[in-house]
Formats: structure tokens, C-alpha cells, sequence
């Protein structure tokens, strides 16, 4: 979010200082709402912005996936200095990530500056299967594995199924690598899962959202989606 007068002038029209004066004098509309007072906060590439009548250009739509490393921050920015993940996408747009992993996850993440499809995506309604890949902490019974799929209680409500696939159990280690497909995006929804079931997760690696994978990609590597796979997901 950022104030309407300054966004207004990086979209070229007019001087900061001008912009302020066309907002007092009520020639600013956000939403269809005039808006008079400075200080107000808009999302430049959501909010619809008009002044004198005239739509402001939203930023040209671009859409990355990226295989983000562990230890790296799911945001735009960070006041700790850490690392994120639009430092990985060389682009000068204002581009932010679609959801998040936890630092300790690895994994696929998207990113864009088009607002309508980051909301997209992450509400609710709209559950695109998203696959990771577990290394858990024992070596879980079947009928464990099922009690993920048909769901566990988290924060008092159920998870929704879920698909659950044992890669290959480690009985020396105690470890099991596991295949886990949800289709909701829950708070370390995989890893409260398995700590439901009594198996915490030692690492956890998204693999897939949707259609889009991590194929030929490394660890702080970034691709832009192409107009196919953008299409697919909306
Ligand atoms: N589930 C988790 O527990 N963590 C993530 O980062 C994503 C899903």
C-alpha cells in the first residue's frame, strides 16, 4: 500500500506536489470514490484510480515462479534485513509473493504484481492442489497416513482431504519422506498436520502448485510463467 499522492506521480503525471492539489480539489477518485484528504493508502495495482476521469495504468502484469531457498522470508520486504523472495527476481516492478512458505520451508512460490490474481488465488474458494514433499520424524502406520488424507483437527476444524503418498520409510534413520497434496494454504498447515498425527516434520519442500513445478529450476532460481500457465491458473 502506498499513499494515493505519490503514487499518482510515479505513474508520470503530474509532480507530487500537483497530485496533492487535485486530491484537495476532489479530482481524484478511488474505486469510483473521491477521495480529499492526503494520506490515504491505495494498492496501485488493485485499487482503480482515476484523476480527472482518467483511469491510471495499472503496471504491466508479470507473473514468476520461484524455487525459494530455505531461510528466506515470503515477502516483499523485510525491516530485519533479511533475505526475500522478490530479491531473487530481477524486475523493477512492485511485485510480491502469492502466499507464503515459512522460512524453514523450501520450495515453489509464486509471485506478481497483478493483484486481482494474487487474490485470487489465495482465497478460500479457489483450491488449487499444492504438493510437498515431507521428511518426517518415524515411520508412520498406513492407517495414519489415512487419518491425513481424511482429515485432521486443526484449531478445532478439520483439514479437507488431502492426498498422501509414502515415498520410502527409512527404518534405520526412523525417517519416512512423504508425499502430501492439500488444497487449502492453512498456517504451517502440512506440519501442524503432521504433528497432528504425532510425526513432526523435519524438512518440507513445496513441489507443485496447480500445474506449475519446479522443474528445471534450482534453489534461488526464478522463471516467468508463461501466458499458458498463467491462463491455467485463473
Ligand atoms: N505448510 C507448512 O507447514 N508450511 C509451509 O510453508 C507451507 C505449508
Amino acid at each position: 500500500m502506498e499513499r494515493l499522492q505519490k503514487v499518482i506521480a510515479q505513474a508520470g503525471i503530474t509532480s507530487r506536489r500537483k497530485a496533492e492539489k487535485l486530491i484537495e480539489e476532489g479530482k481524484v477518485t478511488v474505486n469510483k470514490e473521491t477521495v480529499k484528504t492526503l494520506g490515504v493508502k491505495v494498492n496501485p495495482n488493485q485499487d482503480d484510480i482515476e484523476v480527472e476521469g482518467i483511469p491510471l495504468e495499472k503496471e504491466a502484469p508479470e507473473y514468476y515462479v520461484l524455487y525459494k531457498p530455505t531461510g528466506v522470508i515470503s515477502a516483499a520486504s523485510d525491516d530485519r534485513g533479511r533475505k526475500v523472495v522478490t530479491d531473487y527476481i530481477g524486475t523493477d516492478k512492485r511485485i510480491y509473493p502469492i502466499g507464503r512458505l515459512d522460512s524453514d520451508t523450501s520450495g515453489l512460490i509464486l509471485l506478481t504484481n497483478d493483484g486481482e490474481f494474487a487474490n485470487q488465488l489465495m482465497h478460500p474458494s479457489y483450491r488449487i492442489p499444492k504438493t510437498y514433499i515431507a521428511k518426517v520424524k518415524g515411520l508412520p502406520l498406513n492407517q495414519e497416513l489415512k487419518q491425513l488424507e481424511r482429515g485432521v483437527k486443526l484449531d478445532g476444524k478439520k483439514t479437507a482431504p488431502a492426498k498422501v503418498k509414502r515415498i520410502k520409510s527409512n527404518r534405520k534413520k526412523g525417517t519416512t519422506v512423504i508425499e502430501i497434496t492439500i488444497h487449502e494454504g492453512r498456517n504451517r498447515q502440512v506440519r501442524r498436520m503432521f504433528d497432528a498425527i504425532g510425526y513432526p516434520v523435519d524438512k518440507l519442500k513445496r513441489e507443485r502448485y496447480g500445474m506449475i513445478t519446479l522443474k528445471g529450476l534450482n534453489a534461488g532460481e526464478a522463471r516467468e510463467l508463461t501466458p499458458k500457465e498463467v491462463k491455467q491458473l485463473h
